[in-house]
């Protein structure tokens, strides 16, 4: 194995030039790669500073499961309390062009505006900033062997989505959330 690698590799030099050979070795680990579970977390993401824990505030919204299953829908519920994620083309909001502000449905705080949502192309609602830094939160999750970063509602520590460093300026960021978790509030 170790040959025929070595080979390939002297062939893919030969045919592909140093540079290429260079520019391979230089690709990171990739995502599905159990070895992610130990790396560090990446730069783009520390600047995020996720946290383990909720962020206290004063508003805080704490209900038990089954005060949450009296709140929510089955579909919700999902979602925001067991980190479910709606099927992409399917929600109520990742067309909505309207002008107005996303509020979570578990606790009503607002989160995003219409002015930071763009069509990111994936099926769900986009937006590259929350109305205030203090309005979400973030969690590492290294579920289903991916190195992503979670979004939760800092009222209620609703799951919301994720969000990834591949976003427009000027935050560069892709906050990618499900329409379930988002009431919206047309601006007059
Ligand atoms: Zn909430």
């Amino acid at each position: 194995m170790i040959t025929s690698a070595f080979q390939a590799t002297l062939v893919a030099l030969m045919i592909g030039g140093i540079g290429v050979g260079a520019y391979l070795l230089n690709q990171p680990v990739k995502n599905s790669d159990s070895k992610t579970m130990n790396q560090p977390r990446e730069e783009w993401a520390t600047k995020l500073k996720p946290l383990n824990e909720s962020p206290k505030r004063d508003d805080k919204v704490v209900l038990s499961d089954s005060e949450w299953q009296q709140e929510l829908t089955p579909e919700q519920f999902k979602i925001l309390r067991a980190q479910g994620t709606e099927r992409p083309f399917c929600g109520a909001f990742y067309d909505n062009h309207k002008k107005g502000t996303y509020h979570c449905v578990g606790c009503d705080l607002p989160l995003f505006k219409s002015d930071a949502k763009f069509d990111s192309g994936t099926g769900w609602p986009s937006f590259f900033q929350p109305v205030e830094e203090k309005s979400v939160w973030y969690k590492e999750d290294f579920s289903h062997g991916m190195y992503r970063v979670e979004v939760l509602c800092a009222r209620c520590d609703g799951h919301l989505g994720h969000v990834f460093p591949d976003g427009p300026a000027p935050s560069k960021l892709r906050f990618c959330i499900n329409s379930e978790c988002l009431t919206f509030e047309e601006s007059k």
